[in-house]
């Protein structure tokens, strides 16, 4: 049995970044093997194993054949005959189909070393098209990895042309596809993942709402990712402006989480009233910092208050003053004590009316300070 570092550690290193997890390829070797060497089997009847100590994956090495639609629709071959080459041949991309042994030799019989000297993104072999979801992995190593001068080789981008107009993006699950979405969102391009997707035909069938989006949630969205914000912000930053039919449409068809949904809608919803700032008066303002819950979630106001302020400057506007408007007001509001009112004898129904009328004051007041 020989073990073998691959993938994404052993492209990453290369490339001089941190390696965060690593992937090993175990050739001639079968499960049983693995299960006497005590490693852990991740499922029942897929030939990959934990090794307990490092909690590392190691996959014995396969073939893969396509037997049906979509992602899961493959059989795969995994037995000790099963060479360190044929594996390696299964894989998207040649940058990640190189592996290492134990004495740091480069195994990398499809070229993968000179594409990443020569910034290629390049399929290994035509069988990549029998899988969709690697149309949107290219995708987002597009957008992790065009900082560094990376792009989408001519007959690869053929290739997911081709994936893109067959109808199996659509059979992608949910999460399958979300995962990658949420993972290309939160590269340092993720413009270029959007962009990737339009250059092969994939965005009309994956975003069809985005296909009429101007450049500026696109802009909007990059920004987010230069400022490090979090998924939340740069999922509702892509969406802002499409409407809340197709906000919660897109958010259902990918089963987003939950924050990221809610995120996008109340920004949606309540965007263009907040750009008024302090204009808007304080009860329209009072019922915004309600909607968004601001005493119990005063994160997401202050993410909304990102959303806003990222989408000004993707129009080249300053986002000041009114992004410390809207954070002022929030902390205006959040400011209104209950004790005094309790003191002063308000109880039950009444409290709460009091409650929201201290508010409202405090909402005019800083009207009145800022105007
Ligand atoms: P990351 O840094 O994002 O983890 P990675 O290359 O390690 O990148 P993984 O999803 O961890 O990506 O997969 C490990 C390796 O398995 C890849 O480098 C690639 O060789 C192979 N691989 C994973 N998914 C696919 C796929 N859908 N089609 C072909 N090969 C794949
Ligand atoms: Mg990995």
């Amino acid at each position: 049995m020989k073990m073998y570092k691959v993938g994404g550690a052993v492209r990453d290193q290369l490339l001089g970044l941190p390696v965060t997890d690593v992937d090993w390829v175990v050739v001639g070797a079968t499960a049983q093997d693995m299960l006497d060497l005590g490693y852990r089997p991740v499922g029942a009847d897929f030939p990959v194993f934990i090794h307990p100590p490092t909690g590392e994956e190691y996959a014995l090495a396969r073939t893969e054949r396509k037997s049906g639609r979509g992602y899961g629709g493959f059989v795969f071959h995994a037995s000790p005959e099963v060479t360190l080459e044929e594996d390696l041949l299964r894989r998207d991309l040649t940058i990640n189909a190189m592996a290492e042994d134990d004495d740091g030799h480069l195994i990398d019989p499809y070229g993968g070393r000179a594409d990443l000297n020569g910034r290629w993104l390049r399929h290994v072999a035509p069988a990549f098209a029998e899988d969709p979801l690697r149309v949107l992995r290219v995708a987002r190593f597009a957008a992790r990895y065009a900082p560094l001068g990376f792009r989408i080789a001519p007959q690869t981008l053929e290739l997911m042309h081709t994936l893109s107009a067959s109808g199996e993006l659509q059979a992608l699950t949910p999460e399958r596809s979300w995962k990658e979405i949420s993972r290309a969102l939160m590269e340092p391009t993720p413009r270029v993942f959007f962009e990737v997707l339009t250059a092969c035909g994939a965005l009309g069938v994956l975003f069809p709402e985005l296909e009429t989006l101007g450049d500026s949630n696109l802009n909007s969205l990059q920004l987010a990712a230069q400022a490090e914000q979090p998924l939340t912000v740069r999922w509702a930053s892509l969406l802002l402006g499409l409407g809340e039919p197709a906000v919660l449409a897109l958010s259902q068809r990918f089963k987003v989480p939950r924050e990221c949904q809610e995120l996008a809608q109340l920004s949606d919803r309540y965007a263009g009233q907040a750009c008024r700032g302090v204009a808007l008066g304080p009860q329209p303002l009072l019922d915004m910092l309600q909607a968004f819950d601001v005493y119990r979630r005063p994160q997401r106001f202050e993410e909304f208050v990102q959303v806003c302020a990222l989408a000004l400057r993707a129009q080249g506007q300053q986002p000041d003053p009114l992004a410390t408007q809207l954070h002022d007001l929030a902390a205006a509001v959040r400011g209104v004590a209950v004790k005094p009112l309790i003191e002063a004898g308000f109880s039950g129904p009444a409290l709460g009316e009091a409650l929201k009328q201290a508010r409202l004051h405090a909402v005019a007041d800083y009207c009145r300070g800022a105007a």
